[in-house]
Order: C-alpha cells, then structure tokens, then sequence
C-alpha cells in the first residue's frame, strides 16, 4: 500500500512497495465554487487586495536585475477606461539585447541542474500561486476583463501547468530506452535547446502565458518573455512567483514591449535557439518567416512553436439532444465574450433542426448579462481594447450584409469596451462571417443540407483548431472522428475548455504546429535528443 510520508523538495512524494518514492499522480486543479457564500467572500476579498496596489510600477528584469525605463507600457481595465492596472517599464531594443546576454549565461549553469531540481522549482511556484489564488484570478477580472469563473479557470490551467510539466520533465529526465545489441550499450537522452523566446497573448494571460515559460524552462533552457502589452502585469508578478521559487537570475528575463520592435528583433537574434509564440496567425506567419532566415552568426535552424488562431465549429445533427446543442453553442460562443482560440464561432446545423436549435440559442443568448465583470452577477465582460471593439463591431455591420441579426449586434465603449452577444443567422458557409476570425462574441449559423455536408462545412476554412459535433448517431460519432479535420474535437458538449493533462491542446493547419500544450509530447519541443552509443 503507498502512503504519503515525506515532502521532498516540495513535491509531494508517495512510498511505494519498491522501498522507493513517486510523486503523487497529476491531477488537475479543481474550479471554484462561487455558488458557496465562502468563496463569494474570498474572491470579494481578492479583489479588494488587488484595487490596492493598482496603478503601480512594475520593472523589467534582466539577470534578476530590475530595470525601470522612462518609456512605459499603460494597462488599463478594458471594463473601465480611466482604472490603470499599472504601468510597466518598456523594453526596446538595448535592453534586450542585455537581456540575451544575461540568458546566454545563465543557460551555461541552468542547463546543467538536475532537472530534478528544476521540477521542484515549478511545484513551488505552483504552491505559491494556489495560496494566492484569488488574488492572481482578481488581478485577470481587472486586467483582462474576465468573469469570475473564467478567471478562476485561467489561474487553475496556470496551476495546472506547472504541475503537468514538472511531472512531464521527471518522467523524460533519463531519456527513454532504445535497443541495445550484445555488446553495445546505446542510449537516448534529452537535452536543453538554449535561450528561448516566449510571447504570449493577452487572452489567457496567465495560463499561457506560465505554461509556455515554464515548459521552456523546466528543460533547461533560458528565457525571454515578452507578453501581450494589454496584459503585462500578470506576467510580471508571475515573475515574481518564480523568483520566490528559487528560480536563479538570469533564467527567466521579463522583457514587455512592443511586438514590432522587441519582438522582431529578439526573433532575428542569431543567438535565439528557439521561439514559443502563442497569438494570431498574421503574427504566427511573420514570426515562422522571420525565424526561418539563418542570420550572421547562427549556427542552428531555430525551432519553432506557434500556436495560432481558430475559426470553431460547432456541428448539430439532426438525431440529438437539442437542448444541449443549443447550451454548447451559446456557451462555447460567448464565454469570455468570444475572445478564446477555441470559441465556437461558427454553428453548422442540418436543416431538419435548424430553427429548433437557432430559436433555443436566440432565447438562451437574450438571457446573457453583460457588464463589469467584477460583478459576480455579469455573465459576460468587456472585449480587450478599442482596437478589438472597432474590429468586431466591423463584423457585426458585415453580419448584417451576410446573415440576419437575430441576438445582439450593438456595442458601447464609452466607459468599457461591451459587445452584445450577438447571432447571424442564414450565413453562407463561404461568407467572411463563417470564414474569418472575428475573436469576439458572435456567432454565425449555417445550414447543412444534411450531416455529411455538415462535416463538409465544418472543414472549409484554413484553420483546424477545435470543433464540437453534437449527436446521438454513433456512425455519424465515428465518421465525424475521422474526418473533422481539427486538433481538438468534441463530443455532446461544447468546443471550449480543455484542461491540462486530460485534453492536450493544439491546431491543425492555420491554427498552428499543433505543439499539443498539456500533453504528454510538449516538452519534447523544447529539447533534442542525443543519442549515444558505446562499444563494449
Ligand atoms: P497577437 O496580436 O498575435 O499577439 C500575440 C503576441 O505577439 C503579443 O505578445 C504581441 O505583442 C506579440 N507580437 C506582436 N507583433 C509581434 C512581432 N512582430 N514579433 C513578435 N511578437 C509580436 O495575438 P493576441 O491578440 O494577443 O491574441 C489573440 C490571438 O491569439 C487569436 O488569434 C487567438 O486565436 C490566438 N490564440 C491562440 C491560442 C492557441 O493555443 N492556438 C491560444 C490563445 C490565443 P504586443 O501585445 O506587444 O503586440
């Protein structure tokens, strides 16, 4: 029988029969209550932490330095202009190059510590933001404009991440066996690739945001992070955290700035070994290109992960649970206002019960409130800045040209950036509306002539990122398997919320190298192997 007996490091270790230890199995961090009075309270309190220290300055860090710029970047609340969630110091092209150097050498050590070592780094870091776990959700409410639950999701996949990888790099820590003949004794091990580079998004502007620094760094390499301008202050006490950690200098450098300039100068750096990009596909293409070029002073091909946009289907045969179709299209459409990778952007429903499932949708959808997502009671935030209002809003006027407004369509950004939840039916699946991705919150239908032209639809854009099929016909199941062409397809509920370690995530086509995050290959991408073979 195992039982636990020790904390070793600080990853909680189970005896086994063997006389040895394992850690306890990964599982993933459960989501907050918010219908039990005490974690109402709590999260009230979070906020209440947060409010206080608004508005501060947060520094660069450079080999554990901090660095403060006159050049600053602004965060503010997109629920209200006015509140500033702080100002942070801006890198530009100086200071990063300061900050390769810095990685360059700390990689020269980092590079050589035990990756044992290395994991317990991330599983206190992971204890660490789970006592402060509120307050890291809170800060998301306000810089981010995330409802409350998903906040708690964002901090929780975060959460989730450092746990899965530090298990990930124990159980690739000695390579994996390969055959050995008589008389020869081979072995595959893994090893660091060097510095990398990390930008992140905005949209999950913790989870993704760890989750690609932390695997980057639990194999040995070291890092730059440059996060989204829109949310870099989350990243910089995240900084924080893995310094608290025991994170030596150098290893991990926080460096926001501005993607045209920081960013395209460290993704042509000759010294950058390898570049983890998560954000939009005109950005993914250019940042692919650019890295592609063997510049003065290279000795590699840089290595690339670039996860990217998605145009989501979520597809309804006419043999199904229509309420739920209807539930997992509104749910999958307007969590987080739209604004995830893997929102279900598009509704392709056979014709049989298109009217049941868009009428249930209109009814469900009139339903959402929208507001300051402080409030526990708002179902839907703002969208992220004016840049994506007026984007959507575009949307929402070629909706009207496209389809028929059937829910939403208005917006007001007089004090936040609020977009009705909004429907366009009768879409032609080769319009704009069905083709393009809006990354806001509406949601085009279309009609399929039955489930085969569905599935037909449901593949005709460029990406490949998630999709959902709800249906009761076991062969239309299996058909839809083999051939919905996405990287993440769904069952009888909706395409959004993959978790870490259960659902590995990753996109098809446009929507990226499918690098699968929070699953059992990532780590890999960060590393090469080396074979070594010895004759007896
Ligand atoms: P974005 O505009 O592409 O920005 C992503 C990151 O790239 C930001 O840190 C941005 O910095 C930086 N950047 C901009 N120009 C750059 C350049 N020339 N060189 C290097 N970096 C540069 O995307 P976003 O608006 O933050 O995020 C939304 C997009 O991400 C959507 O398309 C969504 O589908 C996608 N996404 C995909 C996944 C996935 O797993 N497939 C997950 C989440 C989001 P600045 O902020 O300073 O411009």
């Amino acid at each position: 029988m195992q039982k636990i007996i020790a904390l070793i490091g600080l990853s909680l270790r189970i005896h086994n029969d063997e006389g040895g230890t394992i850690l306890i199995p990964y599982k993933h961090e459960p989501f907050t209550d918010f219908s039990k009075e005490e974690n109402r309270k709590a999260f009230e309190e979070a906020l209440q932490l947060v409010e206080g220290y608004l508005g501060q300055d947060y520094p660069l860090i450079i080999g554990g330095e901090r660095v403060t710029t006159e050049d600053k970047i602004v965060s503010y609340n997109p629920a209200n202009k006015e509140e500033v969630i702080g100002r942070v110091s801006k890198a530009n092209q100086e200071l990063a190059e300061k900050a390769m150097q810095e990685a360059l050498t700390a990689f020269e050590s980092w590079k050589k510590v035990d990756p044992v070592i290395r994991a317990d780094v991330l599983f206190k870091a992971a204890a660490i933001v789970r006592r402060r776990k509120h307050e890291f959700s809170a800060l998301l409410v306000k810089e981010a404009g995330k409802p409350w639950n998903e906040a708690d999701a964002d901090t929780a996949e975060a959460i989730d991440f450092m746990e899965f990888y530090g298990r990930q790099m124990l159980r690739i820590k000695d390579g994996v066996p390969v055959e050995s003949r008589p008389g020869e004794d081979n072995r595959y091990n893994y090893i660091p690739l060097g510095v990398g580079i990390v930008i992140s998004p905005w949209n999950f502007a913790f989870a993704i945001m760890a989750g690609t620094t932390v695997a980057s760094i639990v194999t040995g390499n070291a890092v730059l992070l440059k996060p989204a301008s829109t949310t870099p202050v989350v990243a910089a006490k995240f900084a924080e955290v893995l310094e608290e950690a025991g994170l030596p200098k150098g290893v991990l450098n926080y460096v926001p700035g501005s993607g045209s300039e920081v960013g395209d100068y460290l993704v042509d750096h000759p010294k950058t070994r390898f570049i983890t990009f998560t954000g939009s596909r005109d950005v993914g293409l250019r940042i692919f290109e650019r890295a592609a070029k063997v510049n003065e002073g290279q000795v590699w091909l840089k290595r690339v992960i670039a996860e990217m946009g998605g145009k989501d289907t979520v597809v309804v045969d006419k043999e199904a649970d229509l309420e739920l179709a209807a539930q997992s299209i509104v749910k999958s459409a307007f969590g987080f206002s739209g604004q995830k990778c893997s929102a279900g952007s598009r509704a392709v429903i056979v014709e049989d019960v298109y009217d049941e499932v868009l009428n249930r949708a209109i009814e469900l959808t009139k339903e959402l409130t929208v507001g300051d997502p402080a409030n526990l009671n708002n179902y839907m935030g703002p969208v992220i800045d004016q840049a994506a209002f007026d984007k959507i809003m575009s949307y929402v006027e070629i909706g009207k040209e496209e389809g028929r407004i059937v829910a939403g369509g208005t917006g007001d950004s007089s004090k936040g950036y609020f977009i009705q939840p909004t429907i366009v039916a009768d879409v032609d699946p080769q319009a704009r509306l069905m083709q393009e991705e809006i990354f806001g919150p509406v949601v085009a239908f279309a009609k399929a002539k039955d489930f085969d032209h569905a599935i037909e639809i449901a593949n005709n854009t460029e990406y490949g990122l998630t999709g959902a099929v709800i249906t009761k016909n076991r062969m239309n199941m299996e058909k839809a398997r083999e051939e919905f062409h996405v990287g993440n397809l769904y069952f009888n509920r909706g395409c959004t919320g993959a978790i870490v370690g259960y659902q590995p995530f990753g996109g098809f086509n446009m929507s990226g190298t499918d690098s699968k995050a929070g699953g059992p290959d990532y780590l890999q991408l960060h590393m090469q192997a080396k074979t070594t073979s010895e004759a007896f």
